[in-house]
């Protein structure tokens, strides 16, 4: 059941210990960077003297901007012949994040990906089709050696193409895949276009989604579309990339693994801790890895810890599903809405199809938030009268979710734009 049982399985104690003997060697290394030599220098604070969980907190908090800023060597912590690889973060305008590893640290990282895999029930007999994007980003290579790792026949395959994925999915009976939650939706349609079943005509047992938020809502349609197991799987390219946060089977939370990382949650707006269930931006620090060692990173994702433990047996600390970032907030006629609302709210009513936007404009100095819905093809072409029922259903329930009213738009299916990376839903078009 445990890939790692003596580590999966640690007692809260010996974790700790465990945490304070990597930390201590996280902090030397890190002060060997120009990044980190130099802020310890500015606060004056010696790297020897910090030895315990609790004196990180003397440590400023490394920002996304402090990475762009240290482009492209300052965070390196080895000789760059030691570095074998660098990735980088999806979706970055101008300078980007890079991350490098030594060829120890993909090891440990393939080892923390297969240890996810193996959780999730994946074995070596399973015929594992990846289809995240291979190149800088970390769902590609990421997940790809650590499927490897476990022994699963891994078919590189990349994003899109779904005519191809459709294929390889049938021929090779492929039980397992990684997969964007929107891609999903999305290629379960196209299954049904090409006269198939996802449920009956493919042999799909585990799905392990991830890479953008979605909802639980979102989560249990795939798993009836597709008659499999859905597993939410959460990383980030600053933290090595997938492997960071993993559900386990009891699908109730991701595990952390905290054996690689020291999690906090903090109030975005103060930095102070958050109690257990509260919600706040997460915060890793990692403790497993040479080249690019970074303390106390903001990742901007909200989130809660939940401090009991599994049934499962696993000890390292359960985060909730991400819900949204701290940064992809929305202000609207002075409301703060998070996407996932209304995600959460669209994927509730059957009726409604596997694409939506949201669009923001202002018009005449007032913010309207338009919401363009696909919905299933069989009610478009249908009665009107039932149609702006539906409509109007659909805008009550928005109503009572982000207390604002948006204007609702059905459209046919497949008329929505789609990505093929991450999905993006919320095109802000107002000018402040
Ligand atoms: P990247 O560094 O390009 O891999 O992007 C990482 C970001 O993707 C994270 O900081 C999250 O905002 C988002 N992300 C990754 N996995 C998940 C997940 N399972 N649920 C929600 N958001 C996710
Ligand atoms: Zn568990």
């Amino acid at each position: 059941m445990y890939w790692e049982k003596a580590i999966e399985t640690m007692s809260r104690e010996e974790l700790k210990k465990l945490q304070e003997e990597r930390l201590r060697q996280t902090i030397l290394r890190a002060a060997k960077t120009p990044f980190y030599r130099k802020r310890f220098a500015q606060l004056k604070l010696d790297p020897e003297k910090l030895r315990t969980v609790k004196d990180l907190q003397y440590i400023p908090f490394t920002t996304k901007e402090d990475l762009r800023q240290g482009f492209p060597f300052d965070f390196l912590a080895v000789p760059l012949e030691e570095v074998v690889r660098l990735h980088s973060s999806s979706g970055t305008t101008g300078t980007p994040t890079v991350i490098y590893h030594t060829a120890q640290d993909l090891e440990r990282w393939a080892n923390q990906v297969a240890r996810c895999l193996y959780m999730v029930g994946m074995r070596k007999t399973d015929i594992f089709q990846n289809m995240m994007s291979y190149g800088l980003f970390t769902g590609g290579l990421g997940m790809h050696y650590g499927a490897e790792k476990l022994g699963a026949m891994t078919i590189p395959i990349g994003a899109g193409n779904s005519k191809r994925q459709i294929w390889f999915l049938q021929f090779f009976k492929t039980t397992a895949v990684h997969i964007l939650p929107s891609y999903a939706l999305l290629l379960a349609q196209l299954i049904k276009s090409e006269g198939l079943d996802p449920k009956k005509d493919l042999n799909l047992r585990i799905m392990l989604i991830g890479a953008e938020p979605h909802s639980e809502e979102t989560r249990r349609r795939i798993e009836e579309l597709y008659g499999a197991k859905a597993y939410n799987s959460y990383g980030l390219s600053e933290m090595n990339g997938p492997g960071v946060a993993f559900e386990c089977p009891y699908q109730n939370g991701m595990h952390l693994w905290e054996d690689y990382y020291i999690m906090e949650v903090v109030n975005p707006e103060t930095g102070e801790p958050c109690q257990e269930g509260e919600v706040g931006e997460l915060v890793l620090t990692t403790i497993y890895r040479d080249a690019t060692p970074i303390l106390r990173y903001r990742t901007r994702d909200l989130t809660a810890f939940i401090d009991e433990p599994c049934p499962c047996g696993r000890l390292h600390r359960r985060i909730t599903r991400i819900q949204g970032r701290s940064d992809d907030m929305f202000i609207f006629r002075g409301v703060n809405i998070f996407p996932i609302q209304i995600e959460k709210v669209l994927m509730n009513i059957p009726e409604v199809g596997n694409n939506y936007r949201i669009i923001l404009e202002r018009e005449d100095y007032r913010d309207v938030m338009r919401i363009e819905v696909e919905i299933k093809s069989e009610l478009f072409f249908g009665d009107l009268q039932k149609l702006e029922r539906l409509r109007e259903r659909i805008q009550a329930e928005l109503r009572s979710e982000i207390l604002a009213t948006p204007e609702v738009v059905l459209v046919e299916p497949g008329t929505l734009p789609t990505q093929e990376g991450k999905a993006q839903r919320v095109f802000d078009q107002r000018k402040m």
